[in-house]
């Protein structure tokens, strides 16, 4: 897990001019099924290796040798049977170290030597993680979780104990009694389950909920759940609550949690497009988005998986410029072409605070694979309705 604050300190940091001694080291675990990680390990080793030989063979890069080194001992103590992904920033010329355990989404393992943090994956990681509440339940018991990440932790439980059921036609009416009974009960029950989630949604425990319970749990739990509550709904599954384990639980919620992810992504792809071609809030192509970025304009950056653009970055004022000139439209200093346009962009959009999310779509293919959805347009001077 990785804060937002963590992912700032990175966007932020400074760098001395000209250096290629930012080190950024990813390592990703085959899958989590499966249990023999061995072969990663000696690949993400190799990697460090072949980055050091690079090293010794160009002699420019000193000044990251030594956390290569430290990286290449890091990756020798990883166990074999270790399930998460990790990933390591280093700037030894200022004593900088970061490492962070990841949900093992990486693409692979990773190594990048150069003038500035590679932030893609961790920056693709973050935009797709969210505080999730994952609550099974049926009439008489409920167990609430955690998700962050792919990490479960049981918070505890509700147990409403029902009146001892008595069965026999002597006692018809006291059957009939106890049945409504029950009922009272367990229609209690599910009130304290929907305050309790009332309660922890206001107070921002959790951002999204997912639940597990059997149709009939369902229908008598939603009428009595808030729509402050419905509305943060992702999902629900079928469960049965005593017998459910961590691990089927887990597998459960994630899946429902990347299909709306996935979803949402969608959505807001097809939602950009459509408001770019009307001029509202929504804009595509790298040079429209560039210039967005820097008015701060944009609430959500979406880019395509694998884009990469080619711009020029002022080596002064830090201007972005789709157009390859050699001196900055803005300050008039000297730009530095970057191959790869993310890696500027990335940082620019950490600092701002503005959702970056990864997509697949062919909808955002067709539009230059790369769109924003804006909070404002500045050139109108005031927030346009983003309805079309
Ligand atoms: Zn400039």
């Amino acid at each position: 897990m990785v804060t937002r604050e963590e992912l700032r300190e990175l966007a932020q940091f400074r760098f001395q001019n000209g250096d290629n001694c930012a080190v950024s080291f990813y390592f990703q675990p085959r899958t989590p099924l499966n249990k023999a990680h061995r072969e990663e390990i000696i690949q993400a080793k190799d990697l460090v290796r072949s980055g050091l030989r690079t090293m010794n063979g160009n002699g420019n890069d000193e000044c990251a040798k030594a956390d290569l080194d430290k990286i290449l001992a890091l990756a020798q103590g990883l166990p074999s049977d270790r399930p998460r992904a990790k990933a390591v920033f280093a700037y030894g010329k200022a004593n900088f170290w970061r490492e962070f355990d990841l949900p093992p989404d990486l693409p692979q393992s990773q190594l990048f030597v150069g003038q500035r943090f590679h932030l893609k994956p961790l920056a693709s990681i973050f935009g797709a993680q969210s505080k999730l509440c994952v609550v099974l339940l049926d009439r008489r018991k409920a167990r609430l979780f955690a998700l962050r990440a792919d990490e479960l932790v049981e918070l505890g439980s509700l147990v409403h104990r029902l009146p001892r059921r008595i069965s026999s036609d002597r006692h018809a009416f006291k059957d009939d009694h106890l049945g409504r009974k029950t009922a009272d009960e367990a229609m209690h029950h599910y009130k304290q389950i929907a305050a309790r989630l009332k309660d922890q949604a206001e107070a921002g425990v959790w951002e999204k909920l997912i639940v597990g319970c059997h149709d009939t749990n369902w229908a008598e739990l939603e009428t009595h759940l808030h729509n402050y509550v419905k509305e943060r709904l992702l999902g629900r599954f079928s469960i049965d609550v005593a017998s459910a384990t961590c691990d089927e639980v887990r597998e459960r919620a994630v899946r429902i949690f990347h299909e709306s992810l996935d979803c949402r992504r969608h959505e807001l792809v097809h939602l950009a497009v459509s408001q770019a071609r009307g001029h509202r809030r929504g804009v595509t192509g790298l040079r429209r988005v560039l210039r967005a970025l820097e008015l701060g304009e944009v609430q959500t950056l979406l880019m395509g998986e694998n884009y990469i653009g080619q711009a020029v970055e002022c080596t002064k004022c830090g201007h972005l410029d789709s157009h390859i000139v050699r001196y900055c439209s803005v300050c008039g200093s000297s730009t530095l072409k970057i191959d790869d346009v993310s890696e500027g962009i990335i940082p620019l959009a950490i600092r701002r605070d503005v959702e970056l999310l990864y997509v697949k779509d062919p909808e955002l293919d067709n539009a230059g694979n790369i769109a924003a959805l804006l909070r404002y347009r500045a050139e109108v001077g005031r927030a346009a309705p983003l309805s079309a």
